[in-house]
């Protein structure tokens, strides 16, 4: 079975040469992330460059999501070697960019000694390390370790987002959005989101003449706007790591259900991330509690699942990526497909006051009918936006969707949509014409066979946004 989860894998170090790009992709990997948060912008530029070279190489389309890193405050480098803290006892945090010890910790983030105040809790790298701030005086803050952990590098400092005074997007992440917006970019991720304003003042033109964004759920303001955030962005991330230090741990595992429901309900691919099999960083196995949770995320719905420090930084990050495919189509062949869509019917159907969505509602819950009574295994929906295909995954059907675009940006933002293959397509002609065609392709790449039904989802013309023509036919 082709998989349906489709899988995010950030790059860095370690995965940024041609040949391991090249093992990534053949490993499965669907969508590269490039990471602002670390690195120059030109040297993100050539890692952008090199992913596009590598991907026409090799003839895999993979998306590629630049994440912009918001107010992300960092540790400075600790140092080549990995320092331990020990429970109960003092450190000092000040701002700063050379390094860190055991001792002192030095932050990049200018506000500290203003926005943090005596009686806050600072996660530092995810969780690893945990500070209750005892004190303040002078140029720093005194924290006591309440967990104990070991850091290395430079990890991220998590400062409660209601203390932050600066907003996403940064004046460092719009300079970074227009350079990568000239380059085409697909997708662009935006850090620290807390409501549907922050997406709107990205200010780039709506997909696919601009990247799609994807809303970074990592605040509890965010949580709160949820709704208006989604509608409001193209995709969604549930970011594990910031929104596990924002929330309390035993509400983590709820949330990710709850938004991973609603991008589904609102035709939004959503990504779970972070942690999904941390201990490949060093090791050639996930742990069972790993493997359990990326088959979860998929069972969740997950459109896709989110690769970072593994394939950044670890030691064999194809054989992560590998891994991840495993588990995913393991996952895949065990997802309640017929549960899923009919929650959906409940969730969704329909929002009538836009006769657009309402249309596409009926005619992609027509298709999903259609494909289980007559057994149809393959759907071919073809879009100039996606629309029509992001809609059609909604309800999450066993036939493997075949997402048809004769916009290159188009495609290459399906690269992220939970079950669908992405295909460039010629222009399209009359109704009848891009029918055709569709099916004409799909038997030249064997996604079909002769004597097969295929279902074909498509909008009768470029202007309008809804799906409304669905046509069941007999390859030929
Ligand atoms: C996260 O916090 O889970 C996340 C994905 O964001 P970042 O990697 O930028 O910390």
């Amino acid at each position: 079975m082709q998989r349906r989860t489709k899988i995010v894998a950030t790059i860095g170090p370690a995965s940024e040469s041609e040949s391991t790009l090249a093992d990534m992709m053949a490993a499965g990997m669907d969508v590269a992330r490039i990471g602002l948060a670390h690195g120059t912008l030109d040297e993100a530029i050539e890692r952008y460059q090199r992913i596009r070279r590598v991907s026409a190489e090799v003839g895999r389309p993979v998306g590629i999501l630049v994440d912009l890193p918001g107010p992300k405050v960092r540790a400075a480098s600790f140092g080549e070697t990995s320092v331990k803290f020990h429970s109960d006892s003092t450190v000092e945090m000040l701002v700063g960019s050379q390094s860190s010890t055991d001792s002192v910790i030095e932050v990049d983030y200018e506000g500290l000694l203003e926005d943090v105040l005596v009686g806050d809790t600072l996660d530092v790298g995810d969780g690893r390390v945990v500070l209750d701030v005892v004190d303040k005086g002078g140029d720093r803050l005194k924290v006591r370790v309440v967990h104990g952990g070991v850091l290395s590098g430079c990890p991220g400092v998590h400062i409660p987002a209601d203390r932050l005074r600066i907003s996403t997007p940064t004046p460092a992440d719009f300079v970074a959005l227009d350079a990568f917006t000239d380059l085409g970019v697909d997708m662009v991720a935006i850090s620290f989101v807390r409501s549907a304003h922050d997406i709107r003042r990205v200010g780039t033109e709506p997909h696919p003449r601009g990247p799609l964004l994807c809303a970074k759920i990592e605040t509890r303001a965010a949580v709160q706007n949820l709704a208006g955030i989604i509608d409001t962005a193209g995709s969604v991330m549930v970011a594990r790591g910031d929104l596990g230090s924002e929330c309390s741990i035993e509400e983590l595992p709820h949330l990710q259900k709850q938004i991973i429901q609603q991008c589904i309900a609102r035709g939004r691919p959503v990504i779970t991330a972070t942690q999904m099999l941390e201990s490949m960083v060093s090791r050639p196995s996930p742990t069972r509690a790993e493997a359990s949770d990326v088959a979860n995320a998929v069972f969740d719905g997950s459109s896709a699942l989110m690769l970072s420090g593994e394939t950044a930084v670890g030691v064999d990050p194809a054989n992560v990526v590998r891994t991840m495919d495993r588990i995913a189509r393991r996952a895949d062949e065990e997802f309640d497909y017929e549960g899923w869509a009919e929650r959906l019917a409940e969730l969704r159907m329909t929002d009538s006051s836009h006769d657009d969505t309402a249309i596409t509602d009926a005619m992609t819950m027509a298709a999903w009918r259609a494909a289980g009574e007559l057994g149809i295994s393959t759907i071919l929906a073809i879009s100039g936006t996606g629309f029509t295909v992001r809609s059609m995954a909604r309800f999450r059907p066993q036939a493997r969707i075949v997402g048809m675009s004769h916009n290159e940006r188009a495609a290459a933002q399906l690269t992220l949509s939970w079950g669908t293959t992405p295909v460039l397509v010629k222009d399209r002609g009359s109704n009848d014409e891009m029918v055709r065609q569709a099916v004409a392709v799909a038997c030249e790449r064997d996604y079909v066979r002769s004597g097969e039904i295929v279902a074909v989802l498509a909008g009768a013309d470029n202007r309008s946004r809804s799906a409304n023509v669905l046509r069941l036919e007999r390859v030929p």
